[in-house]
């Protein structure tokens, strides 16, 4: 099978390859940076991440541009209430993003873009827009006509009977009821930030940032655009509805959007109390590899619960396959090779990569590689698993790691001196000496969580860094 994704446009899934034949050219809507980024968000940026990855382990190269959004109603209230400029107020935030994306292993896209770096290239976008005919001037605003885009809803798959030319919302908020012409460009008010600019003074509205962004790094054809399904309408819509007036040609060839992240079912909401950032769930003491393998294991299309029972069960997951790693690494196994195992991996790889080929089916290439663990660490016991079998089964674990990211520990405040991996080797030989196992199993694990491997050999302990 070769690969596929769902495509929210044609709702189906198509096989995939870039355009180009080479390089894919994908776009992610990114952060707003006016506060800490929540689990929510982390759901839908860890799909993507898998997404990036699992393109690269299919042979293709990746051009992937995130945008920040660093200016919007949000932004400039906050920042005024907080008695700062826009871009004090959201550079924390930006800052931030990427310090918690980063603990959780998201690869940085190759280009990461400001909305405020970008007003020429919006001012430029509505201008074209304007000689289309597709906009009009409201209180010197500029508005985006949607009756001039005869195609407005098939994104969302959504006939908007009633869309009256003149009804219209110049807010940032979603109105996810009704079709409405939308804002381009907002006349500048007392007190906000604005620019000076050809279409008069003001700020750009919301969409457009996405639309001239993409193009100027991406071309007038993106390869797939991403989001959170709650951008499908109106965000994804207007940015089509945007583009394409204004160059004739399609947007995105793919669009891909992440389900929602519930908590215990419900929405997450600060009202509720069921809000989390990633920082709150560090604070609980979680490893944030736990949390990215949490968020990787359902498959995007599906709703992901969160609970704090399924963030355990992620814990003991990911230390299953840690433990599986360090038995490979550390057991003395019989010499040979055994051809059955041979092909157990095989079979394994065979179905973690049609899995993922099948719309990024991470659960199911989760399925096989445990399926794998199981089988090898019962050959294990019985004797059948022997030392020509070690290769395969890690290049197996090496796959699955390019992908999920979650084996190696996070080394808090920095990797482990040789001086303390030596001290804590020579403890755990006196412990080992006066048959204290639990304290010697508890430094191989101290020493394990740090990235350090031991074995046991006639002349002593040798150790390695992972
Ligand atoms: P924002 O910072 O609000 O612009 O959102 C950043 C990304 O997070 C967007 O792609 C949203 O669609 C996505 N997002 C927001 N809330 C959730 C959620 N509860 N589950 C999954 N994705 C979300
Ligand atoms: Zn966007």
């Amino acid at each position: 099978m070769s690969l596929r994704f769902y495509n929210t446009l044609t709702q189906e899934l198509a096989p995939f390859a870039p355009q180009d034949g080479k390089t894919v050219r994908m776009y992610t809507c990114g952060p707003t940076v006016w506060n800490f980024v929540h689990i929510g968000n982390l759901r839908s940026f860890t799909s993507q991440d898998i997404l990036r990855r699992w393109l690269r382990y299919r042979g293709w190269e990746l051009r992937h541009v995130m945008n920040l959004t660093d200016v919007d109603d949000r932004i400039i209230q906050q920042a005024v209430a907080a008695g700062q400029t826009i871009y004090d107020y959201t550079d924390t935030y930006a800052k931030a993003f990427f310090e918690d994306t980063a603990k959780v292993r998201l690869e940085k896209p190759e280009i990461v873009c400001k909305a405020t770096d970008h007003i020429p290239e919006m001012v430029s976008l509505i201008q074209s827009l304007e000689h289309n005919d597709c906009t009009y001037l409201s209180e010197g605003s500029v508005y985006f006509r949607i009756t001039k885009f005869p195609e407005y809803g098939k994104l969302s798959h959504t006939h908007f009977e009633g869309n009256k030319a003149g009804a219209r919302v110049d807010t940032d908020k979603y109105d996810k009821e009704n079709a409405r012409d939308f804002v381009l460009w907002k006349a500048r008010k007392e007190g906000e930030h604005f620019w000076d600019t050809p279409l008069g003074a003001g700020r750009p509205g919301w969409h457009i940032e996405c639309s001239a962004m993409a193009m100027k790094y991406l071309g007038e054809t993106l390869d797939i655009h991403c989001g959170g399904v709650d951008l499908v309408f109106p965000h994804h819509e207007n940015e089509i509805a945007q583009a394409e007036a204004a160059t004739g040609k399609p947007f995105s060839r793919f669009w891909i959007h992440t389900e929602h992240l519930m908590v215990e079912g419900q929405t997450m909401s600060k009202s509720l109390g069921n809000f989390y950032t990633l920082r709150d769930l560090l604070d609980k003491g979680y490893a944030p590899e736990a949390v990215r393998y949490l968020l990787a294991s359902v498959p995007y299309r599906k709703q992901l619960n969160f609970t704090f029972d399924g963030l355990k069960a992620a814990v003991t997951a990911m230390e299953r396959l840690r433990n599986y790693e360090l038995r490979l690494t550390t057991s003395k196994f019989a010499d040979g090779v055994n051809p059955k195992m041979t092909e157990r991996a095989k079979t394994a790889i065979d179905q973690f990569e049609a899995a993922l080929d099948d719309d990024l089916n991470t659960a199911e290439a989760l399925g096989a590689i445990f399926e794998f663990v199981r089988d090898t660490n019962t050959a294990m016991d019985s004797g059948e698993f022997l030392a020509g079998d070690v290769t395969a089964a890690r290049d197996l674990l090496a796959r699955f790691d390019s992908i999920f990211d979650v084996l190696k520990p996070t080394v808090a405040g920095g990797a482990i001196s040789d001086t303390d991996v030596d001290a804590l080797i020579a403890e755990r030989a006196a412990a080992k000496k006066s048959r204290n196992f639990q304290r010697s199993d508890e430094i191989r694990k101290q020493l394990l969580d740090q990235g350090v491997i031991l074995e046991d050999t006639k002349e002593g302990t040798r150790w390695k860094r992972k």
